[in-house]
C-alpha cells in the first residue's frame, strides 16, 4: 500500500517534494553533463539525452538508497575530525622578503626564534594533547614552516631527534640554507621536505622570492631540487601570481625534467596586501592551470613518469570520494583549527598559519592553556563553524563541497567577514569542470597520487 510515509521515503522525482535537489552542471562535454546533489557531494555523469530519466528514475532511487551513508560520511569529514597535526613556526624571522608573505614584515625582520628548550617543551605539550585526540598507534604530524624554519635549525633538529618516535615531521623551506649536512639529517629521519620555487627561470622566480637585499636564490633552489627529486617525501610549492601565471605550462616541463614528482601550484593568498596586489586574474589562472594539467598528462603518456599537481589532485580526489582528499583547504569548514592548528614562535596557537598575523585569532598559548580548551575558543569556533551553506552564492553552488570557498583568512580581509565566497571562485569552477571531463574520459588516475585508491572510499556513480 502506498502511504504518505512511503512516498516520503521513496521519492520518484528530483527537485520536488521529498525528492533530492539535483543540480545539473555543464562540464564542457558535448554528450554528458554532471548531476550533483550538493549536500552530500553525490554525483553522476549522465548522457544529455538521458537527463530526463536521471531526474525521474534510477538515479533518484540510487541516491535514495545510499544518501544516508553519504550524509554520514560528509558530516564526519566536516564536523567529526579532531586535530592530528600542527604547523609549527619555530621562528618568526626569515632571511627572505617574499612580496606575498602572509606574515607582517616587522615580524619577519625582528621576530622571535625559539630556543631548543622552548621548542622541545612545545612538542612535549603537543604530544600529550594529540595523544588524547587521535587513535592509539597513529602518529600526529608536525610541519616546521615559515618564516624560514632553517633559521632555527639547531632547535628544530634537536626536536626531530628527541621526538622521532612521537611525530612524523615535515619541513617547508625556501631551501637557501639547506646544505648537505641538513639534507643528510632530514632525509635520515625521513622528514618530509617541501621547497618553494616560483618560475622556471631566475628572471621571473626571483621577482617574488628574494632576500632582504633583493637577491633571489633560483640557482640554489634548483640544486636542492636536483639533489632531492628522488627522495620519496619531497615536493615543490609554486605560489601562482600575476607575475608567473603564464609560466605554469613551462613549469610543468621544468619540474618534470628535474625529476620532481609532486608539486603544488597554489594561487597566492590575498591575506596581506602584498599578495592581493599580485593576485592572478581568475580566467587567466584557470587557462594556464588547465594547460599545465594537460601538459602533465601528455608528459605522463610520453615518458611514463607521473607528476602530480597536488592541489588539483585534491579536488579530483574529493570528487571521487570525500575521504580521498589529503589537503583540507577545499572544504568548509576548512582544516584550520579542526584537522590541525598553527603554533607561533611564542607558543601562541592559531587555527592556521594564515591567521598568525592577526592577534584576534589567537586561541591561547601552548605553554599556558590546554589545547582542547583552545579549540573551543571564539576565534577557533568562527573558523571551524564556517559553512558554505550560510552565505551566498556558495549556499546555492553545486560544487561547494569540492571548493569550500577558501580561504577564510583572505576572505575575512577582503570582505570583512569569513562568510563570503572565495576570491578564486571562478578558478574553482573551472577546476571542477576539468576534473569531471577527465573522469568522463577515463583519465582521472593520471592526475592522482599512486596508491590513492588504498585510502579512498569511492562514492561516485557513472551512468
Ligand atoms: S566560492 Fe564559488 S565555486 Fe566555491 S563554493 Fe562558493 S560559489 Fe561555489
Ligand atoms: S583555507 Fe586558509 S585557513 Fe583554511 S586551512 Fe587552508 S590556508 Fe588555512
Amino acid at each position: 500500500m502506498i502511504t504518505a510515509q512511503n512516498m516520503q521515503r521513496r521519492p520518484l522525482y528530483a527537485n520536488t517534494g521529498y525528492g533530492p535537489a539535483f543540480s545539473v552542471l555543464e562540464v564542457g562535454l558535448p554528450d554528458q553533463v554532471a548531476v550533483i546533489e550538493p549536500d552530500t557531494a553525490f554525483w553522476a555523469l549522465v548522457r544529455r539525452e538521458e537527463l530526463g530519466d536521471a531526474l525521474a528514475g534510477g538515479l533518484v532511487a540510487e541516491f535514495g538508497a545510499q544518501c544516508g551513508d553519504f550524509r554520514a560520511e560528509m558530516q564526519n569529514l566536516r564536523f567529526g575530525l579532531k586535530p592530528s597535526a600542527a604547523y609549527f613556526n619555530p621562528t618568526e624571522q626569515c632571511n627572505f622578503n617574499c612580496t606575498y608573505c602572509y606574515l607582517p614584515e616587522d615580524m619577519r625582520r625582528h621576530g622571535k626564534t625559539m630556543t631548543e628548550e622552548e621548542l622541545c617543551g612545545a612538542l612535549e605539550r603537543l604530544k600529550i594533547a594529540f595523544a588524547q585526540m587521535i587513535p592509539e598507534g597513529a602518529l600526529p604530524q608536525v610541519i616546521f614552516h615559515g618564516s624560514e624554519p632553517m633559521l632555527a635549525r639547531e632547535a628544530v633538529f634537536a626536536g626531530i631527534e628527541r621526538f622521532a618516535d612521537d611525530f612524523t615531521f615535515g619541513v617547508q623551506t625556501n631551501a637557501s640554507l639547506l646544505d648537505e649536512e641538513a639534507i643528510a639529517f632530514l632525509t635520515g629521519y625521513g622528514v618530509g621536505i617541501g621547497v618553494s620555487l616560483d618560475a622556471p627561470s631566475a628572471e621571473i622566480a626571483d621577482l617574488t622570492r628574494r632576500n632582504w637585499n633583493g637577491t633571489g636564490c633560483f640557482d640554489r633552489v634548483v640544486k636542492v631540487i636536483d639533489r632531492l627529486a628522488s627522495y620519496e617525501a619531497f615536493n615543490v610549492i609554486t605560489t601562482v601570481t600575476s607575475a608567473n601565471v603564464g609560466t605554469l605550462p613551462a613549469m610543468v616541463d621544468f619540474y618534470h625534467e628535474h625529476g620532481v614528482r609532486v608539486v603544488m601550484f597554489n594561487p597566492v593568498r590575498c591575506t596581506r596586501s602584498g599578495g592581493h596586489a599580485i593576485k592572478p586574474d581568475n580566467a587567466e589562472l584557470a587557462g594556464y592551470f588547465i594547460e599545465a594539467l594537460d601538459r602533465t598528462c601528455e608528459l605522463f603518456e610520453k615518458t611514463g613518469k607521473k607528476m602530480v599537481v597536488a592541489n588539483f589532485a585534491n579536488v579530483m580526489a574529493a570528487i571521487i570520494g570525500p575521504t580521498g582528499r589529503r589537503l583540507m583547504c577545499d572544504i568548509a569548514p576548512c582544516g584550520g583549527g579542526r584537522c590541525f592548528v598553527a603554533v607561533s614562535a611564542h607558543g601562541d596557537v592559531f587555527p592556521c598559519s594564515e591567521f598568525i598575523g592577526f592577534p584576534e585569532y589567537r586561541g591561547g598559548n601552548l605553554y599556558e592553556d590546554r589545547l582542547s580548551d583552545i579549540l573551543e575558543t571564539a576565534p577557533f569556533r568562527e573558523i571551524t563553524g564556517r559553512k558554505t551553506e550560510n552565505f551566498k552564492p556558495c549556499s546555492d553552488c553545486a560544487i561547494r563541497h569540492f571548493c569550500g570557498a577558501p580561504c577564510p583568512a583572505e576572505v575575512k580581509v577582503l570582505s570583512g567577514t569569513v562568510d563570503a565566497p572565495s576570491p578564486y571562485c571562478e578558478f574553482y569552477e573551472e577546476q571542477v569542470r576539468y576534473a569531471f571531463r577527465a573522469i568522463a574520459q577515463g583519465r582521472a588516475e593520471t592526475y592522482l597520487w599512486d596508491g590513492w585508491r588504498e585510502d579512498t572510499e569511492e562514492s561516485f556513480t557513472l551512468t
